[in-house]
């Protein structure tokens, strides 16, 4: 048997031990393989591929209805190579006028938080779990978010960022599979893990994605095994290995609710000295949440 085939079967081997740590112990065979299971290893290789490459496979893309109503398909934009990257729940009017993300007020406002941690828009990559603009900028559909997510998935894994800052409650609980408040996922950091179903939320966030502050919550000790080093762990996997997500206020809902800046400010200050401890990026002085004296106009949600 050649070193290859070695090589798959043995990650084979780990993935269904993985899979038995997860209390799954039989799956049924089927010639199709199930619509919602794309995540594997021939979507994702393991040289990933460069970013105009994903964009290129996207194309004018029809997967969904969303390309029915939208003006312009917005991929995403910055530093190919950043350090943070930033998720938002998807196109608003300006956006799919544009092609940009987050160009309207709460991209102005974005722009701003960034800056009071000494960074630049284009330092970083800005990008949305959805790449469409939903009719009347209602949420995201489930079958929107599936076709979508695999895309997503692969500008992480051409970007290989250290951390994702997840904007809002939609892009937060997308991205660690969980219903659970925004208010209570921001400001931690959570160890990314690609999702195979990522439209299918109310999983717990124990079990769906891993804390990795000290103050967690019980974490589920087999889906920990992996990321503490312990045994090998699925192909499939290593791309993201290593890639937190810290979730915080959408800049729209700061636009509705100024009197939240303050708690952004922080979050943005801890993922600016996570990146000073962990990345060797120097510390630069804090420069001042001067975005929180912005005058405010009430939105309607988040892609206004
Ligand atoms: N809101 C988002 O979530 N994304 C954008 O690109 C713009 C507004």
């Amino acid at each position: 048997m050649d070193q290859l085939a070695q090589e798959i079967i043995a990650d084979l081997k780990s993935y269904l031990e993985y899979l038995r740590e997860m209390g799954i112990e039989s799956m049924t065979a089927s010639e199709e393989r199930p619509k919602e299971v794309f995540l594997n290893s021939s979507l994702l290789p393991p040289m990933s591929p460069p970013l105009e490459e994903v964009r290129k496979e996207l194309g004018d893309c029809r997967r969904c209805k969303l390309h029915r109503t939208r003006r312009t398909l917005v991929f995403g934009e910055g530093n190919k190579k950043t350090i943070l990257m930033i998720i938002g729940e998807g196109p608003g009017y300006e956006e799919d006028v544009q092609g940009k993300p987050f160009v309207g007020r709460a991209g102005q406002l974005l722009t701003k938080i960034l800056q009071s941690i000494h960074l630049q828009r284009e330092e970083v990559y800005i990008t949305n779990i959805i790449k469409c603009r939903p009719p009347q900028n209602r949420n995201p559909e489930p079958d929107e978010i599936q076709n979508c997510y695999p895309f997503l998935l692969k500008q992480i894994h051409a970007i290989q960022p250290k951390i994702i800052c997840a904007l809002g409650t939609f892009a937060a609980q997308t991205l660690l599979k969980t219903d659970a408040k925004i208010s209570m996922l921001r400001g931690r950091f959570y160890e990314f893990t690609p999702l195979e179903n990522p439209a299918i939320h109310g999983g717990d966030i124990n079990k769906s994605s891993r804390r990795v502050e000290s103050t967690t919550i019980p974490l589920a000790e087999s889906s920990l095994r992996h990321r503490k080093g312990e045994g090998k762990a699925p192909s499939f996997l290593t791309g993201f290995a290593g890639i937190k997500v810290v979730p915080t206020y959408h800049p729209a809902y700061l636009l509705r609710n100024p009197e939240r800046k303050r708690e952004v400010w922080e979050d943005m200050k801890k993922i600016s000295q996570w990146m000073a401890d962990h990345v060797g990026i120097p510390a630069r002085p804090a420069g001042g949440d001067s975005y929180r004296e912005e005058a405010s106009h009430p939105v309607g949600e988040n892609r206004r």
